[in-house]
Formats: structure tokens, C-alpha cells, sequence
């Protein structure tokens, strides 16, 4: 009896949290905590099977592997929006609905169109019980393991909720996380991913549950279906849905006239880029559920419901050439060459294609005029061609089919849809992209040499690979093109002092495709020595924390290649760091793990840097901002007072140096 009251305590106590910071954006405790918390119930639940809750909130985690997604029968169908995109055609379609519900004043809900995933959830008694995708509207994927793992979508209800109905709404990825984790591709070696949406909607179809809890995906909801539900008005059905505990935006408002929701166009055209996710337009709705249902639907749409659609900042400008990209990874981007052009203002004189596929299926031509849009992405794209400007004797593109590098002939997996030049240790850009990513800042760090002099080097036959870099001399490098008797000093210099930088950077610096700098790290500390981890074996390595399938293979395969192995022999003959230090070895230990620190300020013993050192050495992590994951701010003299405010209202702990020592 005691152990389940604890149990129901730390749940209850738990969900509060979870909502808090999730939907309400207002932590309360620190993530420390609340991962103390958590543990502490996962561990109870794990000796304790016979209290299982399927909405407890150690199941946010995920875990649950979906082969294939179930296909199931909406209960009530999923329809579409019909679009506007113009005041007028708004205005016809408020004339249309007057004319029905004759000389009844008719108010509208004005909501925001997120762009994201449609997502139809059902609730009984309070509990989720399925999460379906909208599918061809009729029927749906049950991607319930995957939704669960949303914060923002509760488990269990709060309030005075109707037994049974299911809630819509869409499942986004704000521009942060997308970004993020778009950054970690792109340090991993991978390509990044197109836009948000498309990345959320991927999301929901992921077979593990535990990658989709590791994506920031945001759920929100918009209108809640059922029988015998007493709303009268949408605008009432959002108020109810946002004290059940569901994610309702601010920015829906009740409009009692037609110029009242131009008003609330003509704001969000203009403030959208403001908000922290997508939207694509505006959703006006009828806001009487008695004129909703006097008004009903169309084969496809409700007639009470119309979407304004914002008008992308697009330009039309002539696409002179298609030039292909090799990147690091032998991957190859297609990219327009454009007649410069304005745009949201800036220049724009390039734009992404994406790949083969793309091209073919907007018919892009060289010589074409082409309209171009700043959508969610950083690069703008191509939408689509002009067609009444094509030139007379205009040809279809061809893709390349050999490397414009090396002229290798080009592979696609299947599946993929990006075209790879294979021939990884032969083509000049895949070489030179290994080499600049060695030298880089976070890597070897090397002074004195940058990515155009890497290019240069190459190119006159000097260096092939970064092992190369260690045999150059003074004389070598004098006759150079721009290079004085200092430079070349200082390159020699700076190669020769790269021998200190530590394993785990030289660890990173090798390039292994998926081995960013926070894996390297992990293998360093799991592994200490290049030479255990060279023989370790796929299993071995997804044994290490944090260290899944597809890392572990590109580990095992970079190290079984006859050409590495070499590099890596000639590298420690040159006395690159393939250990852990024996003073970090000594120093290092687990104390602070699981922890965060945020460091800001000027300290009286230790540099910032050290500091940083000290937390990672004992196994904490370090942050760089202060979010409800920080378990401790260490602050120091001249602190900015907005950390503070940021720290004192998230709850997190704020410790001096000295109680930093202490901890150790
Ligand atoms: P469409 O896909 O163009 O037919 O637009 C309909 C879709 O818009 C719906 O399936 C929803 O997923 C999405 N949507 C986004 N925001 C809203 C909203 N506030 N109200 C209704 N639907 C919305
Ligand atoms: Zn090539």
C-alpha cells in the first residue's frame, strides 16, 4: 500500500511538472530534479510490474518498436480545409454563409494554420488511449507508442473532461529544435534535413518510439470531436481543451465581424516570423457550433471553416546554371545559379535543388525563369518554373551521372535520395573536405592553416591525407602562391603543436561519418585508447551510453579499412594523442554525472575554461544556456543579471566556485 501511494505521489507530482514546462512554458523545478524524480519512479515501477499505468510518465521516454503502424477507422472523419487566398475570395465565402444562416450574426474563431503533422487523439476516462494520423481522412496509422512520447501531449486529463472524444491538432517542430538538430547532422557528417514539417511528419512514422522522444516535437491542438459534448462555440472548445491541460495558442481570438478578422490577417502576416514554428496561413472558423452544424460539409471540407493561406515571399529571376556540389561525405547538391535577385531582403544568387528528383519533377531547366521562396529552410528554393518564359530550344535537365570532381560514376541506395560519388579516397573535394575537418577549430585546431591552403596544398601534390599535413617543411611551402617565410613558419609550427590537442578531439578530428564531438567524447571515455577501440565490435559499442546501431557500424567499418589503419600508424609515429592522458585518466571520475552546468562570470581561482574542463572530466556536462535541463548555474564576479533572473525563476541552483570544489 505504501509503495503505490509513493508510486501515484511521484506520478502526480510528475505530470504537474511535465505540464508546467511543456505547455505552459513555466518550469517550476529544475531538470535535475525532475530527472531525479524520474529515475526514482522508473526504478520503483521496475520492481513493482503490478502497478503498471499506461499513462505514467516514465513511458515519455519511449521504447515501444511499431514494425508496421496499424491502419484504423477514424471515428469521425478528418476533413480537409477549403483555401483562400485573397480578401475577396473571404468575402465571397462569408456572403455564402450568411446567405444560409440568414439574418443570424454570425462571430468567427480566428486561429493560426500550423504547419506540421494532423494528428487525431482519443481520449476515455481521462486517458489517451490512441493517437492516429490523418491518413486519406477516413482512416489512419496508429502511431500511439510515438505520440506518447510528446511532453506536450498529456497522458492523463486534468478538469471536467467528457468521457470519451478525440481531440485534433498538429504535431510540429519548432524552428529551435529543427535547427539543432540540423546542426548535429551536419557536424555527424549528415545531411540536413529540408524543412520542419516534413521532418515532423517523418517523426510520427519512426519504428522506435525512443528517437521520436529524443525529437523536440510540439503538439498543438485545435478542435475537439465527440458526442453529447456541451460546447456551444470553437472559441469555448479551445478555452475547454486548454483547461483539460492540452497546448492551445494564445493567438486564437474571437472576431465579432469580417473587418475584425482582417485585422487578425493582416497581424499575423506580418508577425509570423515571430512565432517559434511554422504556419502557413490563417484558419477561420464559424464560431457557433449550431451554425456549424446548420452549415455542415462538402464532400471534402466543413463549409463552416476556411483557411487563408499567407502569400510566401517569392520573386521570379532567371536560372543561368545547374552546378553540382561534392560535399565531405561524397554526397552531391544540386544548385541554381540565379540571375541575383531581392528577396525578404537579401541578395539572393543561389538557391537549393535538394537532388535529382526535385528537378525532374518541377522540370527544371538551365535558362529557365523560376520563382523562388524563403520558406521555414535558411536556403531559399526553387517551387516551381515560369513556363510561359522557357526558351524555344530549352532541353529537359539531365543529372549528372559521374562525379563533377572526380568523374567517378555517381550511386543512389536505395531509399535515398541524394546521389554519393563513392570513390572516398580519390576525389579531391571528399579529400580536402577530410583535411579541413581536421584542421578545424574543434577538431585539431591547427593555426596557420586554413581551408583554402588545404585546397592549395593538395592541389600542388603536397598533402593527400591529414597525415601528410605532419611531413610538411618551411622549404616545401616557401615557393607557394600568397605564402611569405612567416606563414610557412607558422604552419609547421602550428601542425607540429596539434600533437598535444587531447584524444577525444583527434578522436573527433578523424572524420568517421556520425562521430560528432560529444561521441567522441563518449568513446574516449568509454574506450581511453585508439587501440581497444579499434578491435571493439558493433555489440560492444552500443553497449557504451548513448551509442546506437548506426554509430557503432561506422566506428567498426572506419576502423576495418586498410587505408585508416595506415593513417592512424603514421599519425602516432608523429606523436598525435591516441590515449587519454594519465593526468586526465587520474583526474577523471563519474561524481558529476547526469548533471548540467551553466558557467558564467569571472572566477578567482579557476579560467572559465578549466572550469569547464573540471565539469567534464568528473563526468557533468556543460551547457551554454540556461534552460530546465541546467542542474547548476556557477557564478562567478560579473555575471550578467538576466542569468540570474533566468536561473532563479527556472528554480536551478545557482553555486559559487568554491561550492563547485566542493562538490568534487
Ligand atoms: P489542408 O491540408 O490544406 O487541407 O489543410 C487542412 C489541415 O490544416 C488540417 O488537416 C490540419 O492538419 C491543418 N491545420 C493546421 N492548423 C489548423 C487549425 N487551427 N484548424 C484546423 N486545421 C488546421
Ligand atoms: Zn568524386
Amino acid at each position: 500500500m505504501e509503495i503505490k501511494q509513493k508510486i501515484e505521489n511521484l506520478r502526480t507530482e510528475l505530470r504537474e511538472h511535465n505540464y508546467n514546462y511543456y505547455v505552459l512554458d513555466n518550469a517550476t523545478i529544475s531538470d535535475f530534479e525532475f530527472d531525479m524524480k524520474l529515475k526514482e519512479l522508473q526504478a520503483l515501477e521496475a520492481k513493482h510490474p503490478e502497478f503498471y499505468d499506461a499513462s505514467s510518465p516514465t513511458l515519455r521516454v519511449g521504447g515501444t518498436i511499431t514494425k508496421n503502424f496499424e491502419t484504423v477507422v477514424h471515428e469521425h472523419r478528418m476533413y480537409s480545409l477549403d483555401n483562400s487566398y485573397s480578401k475577396e475570395d473571404l468575402e465571397d465565402w462569408e456572403k455564402r454563409i450568411q446567405k444560409i444562416l440568414g439574418d443570424a450574426q454570425v462571430e468567427f474563431t480566428c486561429e493560426l494554420k500550423y504547419d506540421g503533422a494532423s494528428i487525431s487523439i482519443t481520449y476515455e476516462n481521462g486517458l489517451l488511449v490512441r493517437g492516429l494520423t490523418r491518413g486519406d481522412g477516413f482512416q489512419g496509422d496508429d502511431v500511439t507508442s510515438n505520440i506518447k512520447t510528446i511532453r506536450s501531449v498529456p497522458l492523463q486529463l486534468k478538469g471536467d473532461y467528457p468521457p470519451k472524444f478525440d481531440i485534433r491538432g498538429e504535431i510540429v517542430l519548432p524552428f529551435e529544435g529543427f535547427a539543432k538538430m540540423n546542426q548535429e547532422r551536419i557536424e555527424n557528417g549528415e545531411d540536413p534535413y529540408m524543412n520542419p514539417r516534413n521532418t515532423a511528419s517523418g517523426s510520427l512514422k519512426l519504428q522506435d518510439s525512443a528517437l521520436v522522444a529524443e525529437r523536440p516535437l510540439d503538439c498543438l491542438l485545435y478542435s475537439i470531436v465527440g458526442v453529447n459534448l456541451g460546447i456551444e462555440s470553437q472559441f469555448q472548445m479551445l478555452e475547454k481543451a486548454r483547461s483539460f491541460g492540452f497546448k492551445v495558442p494564445k493567438a486564437a481570438t474571437l472576431c465579432k465581424t469580417t473587418d475584425e478578422v482582417l485585422e487578425f490577417i493582416e497581424y499575423w502576416d506580418k508577425h509570423r516570423h515571430e512565432l517559434p514554428y511554422e504556419t502557413d496561413g490563417v484558419v477561420i472558423k464559424v464560431n457557433s457550433i449550431q451554425h456549424q452544424e446548420e452549415l455542415g460539409y462538402t464532400s471534402k471540407s466543413p463549409r463552416w471553416a476556411m483557411a487563408y493561406k499567407f502569400k510566401a515571399e517569392q520573386v521570379s529571376t532567371v536560372l543561368n546554371e545547374i552546378t553540382y556540389q561534392v560535399g565531405r561525405t561524397g554526397a552531391i547538391t544540386p544548385v541554381a545559379n540565379l540571375k541575383p535577385v531581392l528577396l525578404a531582403g537579401t541578395t539572393v544568387k543561389r538557391a537549393s535543388l535538394h537532388n535529382a528528383d526535385q528537378i525532374e519533377k518541377l522540370d527544371i531547366r538551365e535558362g529557365d525563369t523560376v520563382f523562388v521562396e524563403k520558406g521555414g529552410e535558411i536556403i531559399p528554393k526553387i517551387v516551381g518554373v515560369d513556363f510561359t518564359k522557357r526558351p524555344i530550344h530549352s532541353q529537359p535537365t539531365q543529372y549528372i551521372d559521374h562525379c563533377p570532381e572526380c568523374n567517378t560514376p555517381l550511386e543512389r541506395s536505395e531509399g535515398d535520395a541524394k546521389h554519393y560519388c563513392p570513390n572516398e579516397y580519390g576525389c579531391p573535394p571528399q579529400i580536402t573536405g577530410r583535411i579541413q575537418h581536421y584542421i578545424s577549430r574543434k577538431a585539431m585546431d591547427i593555426e596557420g592553416l586554413g581551408g583554402e591552403t588545404v585546397e592549395l596544398l593538395f592541389k600542388e601534390g603536397l598533402i593527400e591525407n591529414y597525415a601528410d599535413l605532419y611531413l610538411l617543411t618551411k622549404e616545401q611551402l616557401i615557393p607557394l602562391e600568397r605564402m611569405a617565410e612567416k606563414s610557412a613558419e607558422n604552419l609547421v609550427k602550428g601542425v607540429a603543436e596539434s600533437v598535444k590537442i587531447p584524444f577525444e578531439r583527434v578522436l573527433f578530428a578523424l572524420g568517421i561519418r556520425f562521430v560528432g564531438e560529444t561521441v567522441a567524447k563518449k568513446l574516449a571515455r568509454a574506450y581511453k585508447n585508439i587501440d581497444g577501440l579499434m578491435m571493439a565490435t558493433v555489440e560492444e559499442l552500443m553497449s557504451v551510453d548513448e551509442i546506437g546501431q548506426r554509430i557503432a557500424e561506422s566506428v567498426v567499418s572506419f576502423f576495418r579499412n586498410g587505408i585508416n589503419i595506415e593513417i592512424i600508424s603514421r599519425l602516432r609515429e608523429y606523436g598525435v594523442q591516441f590515449e587519454v592522458s594519465a593526468d586526465k585518466l587520474e583526474n577523471q571520475t563519474d561524481i558529476l554525472k547526469g548533471q548540467t552546468f551553466v558557467v558564467s562570470g569571472v572566477f578567482e581561482n579557476l579560467g572559465r575554461d578549466e572550469l569547464k574542463k573540471l565539469i567534464e572530466d568528473n563526468g557533468g556536462k556543460v551547457g551554454s544556456s540556461i534552460s530546465s535541463k541546467t542542474s547548476y548555474l556557477v557564478a562567478g564576479d560579473k555575471m550578467g543579471p538576466s542569468k540570474r533572473t533566468k536561473a532563479e525563476s527556472l528554480g536551478v541552483p545557482i553555486i559559487s566556485e568554491a561550492d563547485f570544489l566542493n562538490m568534487l
